[in-house]
């Protein structure tokens, strides 16, 4: 692909429905990747069978649909990815980049913070252990679009993390990486739930040599009983029939201005006004906004 071509994609997590905070971030992603001729990508990330919500897979393709969205190619799931996660993880043992963990959920939540490195130097075998990165002692940071400089320092804030549970689960800082640098994916839209989460991914794209994209963190949609709509909230499903007035009212959000013509226009239309009328200037630069307000 050119060097120039902007890819982006929207990766959501099927243990839930996709609630507004997901049409916002879907949008964003969307619009962001369109309104310069680049690509779109959808990517399931199904990587945790146990916190899967039956059906969840099946239902938010069916409302991304609905709601008038289009990705380019065959959806990517990342329960298809597992031989390129476990080489990863391999290719980062034999480097003595990460280790076996040992250490019981008891003993860890005696150290709340930061992993206290019990098992650092103590040349586990990796058989029924969680796997660790060693995190260097130095602070990461980058230039957010929407949320500005944005630093953490991984040794004090973050610790030693894992990549791969004891139970053999791969963690979701380490897929999301790979994929990303798979995919050709040239700026990630999401989230500010997963501001905190990117200077892990810095790390690792460093230690694998992956490109590193561009960040726009969107401020996260707070509900009137202050739950977050973040990924660990399970928040009632996105109405089939209310696609037009919900788009309009997460692109008003999203500090778009849409033309008042626009009210009951089919889904597909006001994507495509607002594809042409795509400014990422004008998103509120916050951390979060309470859904109340959003009119
Ligand atoms: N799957 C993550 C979520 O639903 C998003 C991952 C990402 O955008 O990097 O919260
Ligand atoms: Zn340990």
């Amino acid at each position: 692909r050119p060097a120039d071509r902007y890819v982006g994609r929207f990766a959501p997590t099927p243990s839930g429905y996709l609630h507004f905070g997901s049409l916002f971030a879907a949008l964003a992603s969307y619009l962001d990747a369109r309104a310069v001729g680049g690509g779109w990508l959808l990517r399931m990330e199904d990587i945790d069978p146990p916190r899967e919500m039956p059906g969840a897979q099946a239902a938010i393709v069916e409302t991304l649909r609905r709601y008038g969205f289009v990705w380019d190619g065959a959806m990517l799931r990342q329960s298809q990815r597992q031989a390129a996660y476990e080489a990863a993880i391999e290719h980062l043992l034999d480097a003595d980049l990460a280790y076996a963990c040992t250490c019981s959920r008891k003993q860890l939540q005696a150290h709340p913070g930061a992993y206290p490195g019990f098992c650092r130097d103590a040349g586990h075998a990796p058989r029924d252990a969680a796997i660790r990165l060693r995190v260097p002692d130095r602070e990461y940071h980058f230039c957010d679009r929407v949320q500005g400089e944005y630093r953490q320092h991984l040794g004090r804030e973050v610790g030693d993390f894992v990549i791969r549970r004891r139970d053999g689960l791969v963690a979701y800082q380490l897929a999301v990486v790979l994929d990303d640098a798979w995919q050709g994916v040239t700026d990630v839209v999401r989230g500010a739930d997963l501001l905190d989460s990117t200077p892990r991914q810095l790390y690792l794209q460093e230690l694998l040599g992956l490109p590193q994209p561009r960040y726009l963190h969107l401020p996260l949609i707070i509900q009137p009983d202050g739950h977050k709509l973040g990924k660990s909230y399970r928040s009632p499903p996105l109405p089939p029939d209310e696609a037009s007035p919900l788009l309009l009212r997460a692109l008003r959000a999203l500090g778009q201005q849409p033309a008042a013509e626009l009210a009951g226009a089919p889904a597909a239309e006001i994507l495509a006004w607002a594809v042409a009328h795509w400014d990422a200037g004008r998103i509120p630069r916050t951390r979060a906004l309470a859904e109340a307000q959003l009119r």
